[in-house]
């Protein structure tokens, strides 16, 4: 096969040019990073099964209605995806304090909120990715209120349909972070869903201990990191093929 064009780079991902004008191939690779990339690890298989898990629940967005840039899977550590324009701001939803909001707000990790709250921030590792307000993204031309009403509305109606999805398999969706683009279609622009949604950007808890099944894993070193995410592709019901033995997935295709 002809090697593709890499058009970047990024912590847990590399992007190739598609096969047509307007998509983009996504490869999930094994590494890991944390604190913005203060902290860095490989955890095996995390490609292979970050791949299937967000291609099995973008496939279930996108029968509720959600616009996303999911096309569909390649192979096991590839998928085709529409070609978008990446809005700099990370969205996270919040169901249970945790995290950054637990230590911002001195809530205890664990505790309900009394409704779900959505935050911005501003894509940007040099600066740390800061917390910003509406105003913050509006003045600066991120994205303007229409924007935002559209990738408010949005996320709310996936935390709606996540938090029943993951319950269903025994998981409490405490958070995640949500990215959006802007895909063009001649003069019509729409904002659909794009990333990735995996253990990597979600905190996910065993429903009767708790237990954490996600990143947090690794960021704070509690052993048993490919055995959580696995676990949550088994809960789904996605394990690849060949099982946990066939997690290292064919050799790069670049
Ligand atoms: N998150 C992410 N990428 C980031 C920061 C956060 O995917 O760069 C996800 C994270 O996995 C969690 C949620 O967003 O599910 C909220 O993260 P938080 O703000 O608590 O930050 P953290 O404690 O992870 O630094």
């Amino acid at each position: 096969m002809a090697r593709r064009r890499q058009i970047y780079e990024g912590k847990a991902k590399v992007l190739f040019e598609g096969p047509e004008p307007g998509t983009i191939v996504q490869y999930f690779k094994d590494d890991a990073t944390a604190f913005n990339n203060k902290k860095k690890g490989v955890i095996t298989g995390k490609g292979v099964l970050n791949n299937r898990i967000s291609e099995f629940l973008m496939i279930k967005l996108a029968e509720i209605g959600i616009p996303t840039h999911f096309v569909r899977r390649l192979n096991m550590r590839e998928q085709l995806v529409r070609e978008v324009e990446i809005i700099p701001l990370e969205v996270v939803i919040r169901n249970i304090a945790a995290g950054s909001l637990s230590q911002r707000y001195g809530v205890p990790e664990g505790t309900a909120l009394p409704r779900s709250i959505i935050e911005y921030y501003y894509k940007n590792d040099e600066l740390n990715d800061p917390l910003v307000s509406e105003e913050h993204i509006t003045a600066f031309g991120w994205a303007n209120t229409h924007d935002l009403d559209e990738m408010m509305g949005l996320s709310l109606r996936i935390n709606d349909f996540l938090t029943g999805l993951f319950l269903g398999v025994g998981i409490r969706l405490i958070d995640f972070k949500l990215e959006f683009g802007r895909l063009w279609e001649g003069e019509e622009m729409r904002i659909v869903l794009a990333d990735e949604i995996s253990p990597d950007n979600c905190r996910l808890w065993d429903l009767k201990t708790n237990e954490k099944m996600d990143k947090d894993r690794f960021r704070r070193d509690l052993g048993g990191v490919e055995e959580a995410y696995q676990e949550v592709a088994r809960r789904l019901g996605i394990l690849p093929e060949g099982g946990p033995r066939d997690l290292k997935g064919p050799e790069t295709m670049q």
